[in-house]
């Protein structure tokens, strides 16, 4: 089934894009936590009542169709630039990675303090704080996995389940199909959902669920698709991702609990958040590290989820946090409570072979579709990246250190998922915010 002698990471070279020592004119971009020039994640903008392509660069986006307008890109960059300029990064990242490293390689000399045009290309900055960020593309197909050991063997615990991690979990990654509609970039309210979900004292009603949950996760939106009935090796899975985004799984959970017979459904599908810049994978090639090293007690694989580029690089050195504020926090101006610090070790699986699987069967995958890793929990009640593993299922309250406790998420409570990617001797780079805030269920019951 897998062709896995055919290994092309041409394209994955740390190169002059990523050099620490590299500057921009835009002063704010050095130093900068999320965007500084050895990032430039594209995304989709809406100002002065129109919407299109962007790059992100300290606390401004470089606007790709200004910049066009002003003859900032020349040869086959052009017609690269103007389809990332366009209101949605699809026919951009279905151009493939050939396409979006030319593009980087472009803007990072255009960035670049030794660009001598720099002076016109201030035109075709727009301030953050003055636009509107969108989603980045058309997210046709969203499927979330569950690749975190630590997180499955706990849940599984929690549910009193006899063999909490299922054999399954380690042959092959596990996932259920999300609902694309319902997908909404970072600052998007979530209503509380109403549904069927049991009470403490056994009793089925239907009502505003209580167990409101976010999950923490990192999402890969795919570049180049695949044909109908023709899978992607595994060794070649990478080159399929255009690039990455926080995602926020908001959960009810006691709605899903009850209903998950053939998997999640309505306690998922209510709303799922992202975070608007995709930090390409090109980007993040110093992130890269070792997959997971498997040990005796793990099976042995299948063939098709084995590819040595992938066991040596597979895994990203990302940190990912959550920020939980209350509405009294917002009214006193407190900052909130980091509630969650994890990174992607956790990862049973990686996004290569998550993408591989999901193809084996012969499904086709389209630009713009989003691979989510599942909640990432760590082994350490600080990396536990949900409230139902955090507080047992909402029966040991989380002290948030202002005199608030939560067992779940509160009406007027916002969450802010946060990434980094770090390794010495490079630029740390960041993935902007992933949040919203809880607003109050529409229907009672
Ligand atoms: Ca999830």
């Amino acid at each position: 089934m897998s062709n896995n002698s055919v290994e092309s990471n041409e394209m994955d070279l740390i190169d002059h894009t990523h050099d620490p020592a590299r500057r921009s004119w835009v002063q704010s971009a050095n130093g900068h936590s999320e965007f500084p020039i050895q990032n430039l994640p594209f995304g989709v903008f809406k100002q002065g009542g129109r919407q299109r392509g962007g790059v992100a660069i300290g606390d401004q986006i470089l606007d790709l169709d200004a910049a066009l307008e002003l003859g900032a890109f020349s040869g086959d960059v052009v017609d690269i630039a103007r389809t990332a300029s366009l209101d949605r990064l699809n026919k951009f990242m279905a151009m493939g990675k050939e396409a979006s490293t030319s593009l980087r390689s472009a803007l990072s000399e255009l960035l670049s303090e030794h660009n001598p045009n720099a002076g016109k290309l201030t035109q075709a900055l727009i301030p953050q704080s003055d636009a509107s960020m969108q989603l980045p593309c058309d997210i046709g197909d969203f499927t979330d996995f569950l690749t975190s050991l630590p997180h499955t063997d706990r849940l599984g615990r929690l549910k009193g389940l006899a063999e909490p991690v299922p054999a399954a979990f380690k042959s092959l990654p596990v996932a259920y199909h999300g609902r694309s509609s319902t997908i909404r970039v970072n600052g998007t309210p979530v209503v509380r959902p109403t549904g069927q979900w049991r009470r403490a004292d056994g009793k089925l009603v239907c009502a505003p669920v209580e167990s409101l949950d976010y999950e923490v996760e990192l999402g890969a939106l795919i570049g180049r698709g695949n044909e109908l009935a023709v899978p992607i090796p595994v060794g070649q899975a990478q080159q399929h991702i255009f690039g990455y985004c926080l995602v926020n799984d908001w959960s009810a959970k006691g709605i899903q609990w009850f209903e998950q017979i053939l998997g999640p459904f309505l306690g998922k599908s209510f709303m799922t958040s992202v975070s608007p810049w995709v930090v390409t994978s090109q980007a993040l090639v110093p992130f890269r590290s070792p997959a997971r090293v498997r040990t005796d007690d793990d099976p042995t694989l299948f063939p098709y989820l084995v590819s040595e580029a992938d066991l040596a690089s597979g895994r990203l050195a990302v940190e990912l946090s959550a920020n939980l504020r209350t509405a009294a926090m917002r009214e006193q101006g407190a900052p909130g409570r980091r509630v969650n610090v994890s990174d992607l070790q956790c990862m049973y699986w990686t996004f290569a072979q998550m993408l591989s699987h999901h193809t084996s069967n012969g499904c086709s995958l389209r630009a713009g579709d989003l691979l989510a890793s599942g909640t990432l929990s760590g082994e350490t009640p600080d990396s536990m990246a949900c409230l139902s593993e955090r507080t047992a299922g909402g029966t040991k309250p989380l002290d948030l250190g202002n005199g608030e406790v939560r067992g779940w998420l509160l009406d007027g409570d916002e969450v802010v998922i946060e990434g980094h990617a770090h390794k010495a001797g490079f630029v740390s780079i960041g993935f902007g915010s992933c949040g919203g805030v809880v607003k109050p269920a529409l229907y009672k019951d």
